[in-house]
């Protein structure tokens, strides 16, 4: 069985990656588990960047086969921001509630609210480092709907649907969701390499 060290210290998020990973015959383990606590510094200006940034910190470290991802949303009547900054888009690394406020107000009376959320994994294998990318598009909603979740949550409305990713089932939202488009790339590269190699 492949193992492979997930670069993420957010609970919530290697709890989803599990699942979707469940039934691929890949195991997963997260930083702490492999006995890695330092804080990893996402200084880059892309998603690509920052995935690989993270990465490099656990191979570097430990020498183990690792994929980290990095993901946001960008917003198209914002140039694309929040974009690389996301989590610190009100200023406070993380303070979710702030920056769907923020982003609240600078979309009150704006009428294309379409956006998308990106994720860029990379991958590195045998010392190789591969990048995988997957995509959501939606709207932005006028107000917040929903309590599952985390982040944009419950302002985005996946196209094709009616209701917030915040108002879906973690199984719903998983189906469709950009980390899930992402793994899913990454998933078809690894059964491939299995059949041929
Ligand atoms: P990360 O790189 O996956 O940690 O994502 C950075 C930030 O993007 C998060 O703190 C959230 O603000 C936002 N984000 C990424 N993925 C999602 C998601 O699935 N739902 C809601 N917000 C997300």
């Amino acid at each position: 069985m492949l193992k492979l060290v997930f670069a993420s210290n957010n609970a919530h998020k290697l709890k989803e990656v599990n699942s979707i990973l469940e039934d691929s015959g890949i195991r997963v383990t997260g930083m702490q588990e492999v006995g890695f606590k330092e804080d990893i510094d996402e200084t880059g200006t892309t998603f690509r960047e920052n995935a690989s940034i993270k990465s490099h910190a656990i191979h570097n470290t430990l020498k183990l086969d690792c994929f980290a991802d990095d993901s946001g949303l960008e917003v198209e009547a914002l140039q694309g921001a929040p974009g690389v900054y996301s989590a610190r888009f009100s200023g406070d690394h993380g303070d979710h509630a702030a920056n769907n406020q923020k982003l609240l107000s600078l979309m009150k009376g704006v009428e294309n609210r379409k956006a998308s959320f990106k994720t860029v994994i990379s991958l590195i294998l045998d010392g190789n480092e591969y990048f995988f990318e997957g995509k959501v598009t939606g709207d932005i909603a006028n107000q917040l709907s929903g309590e599952g979740g985390f982040g944009y949550d419950p302002l985005f409305i996946p196209d094709g649907h009616s209701r917030t990713f915040a108002q879906m089932s973690e199984d719903e939202k998983n189906e469709i969701s950009h980390r899930k488009n992402a793994l899913k790339n990454m998933l078809i590269f690894l059964n491939n390499r299995s059949v041929s190699g």
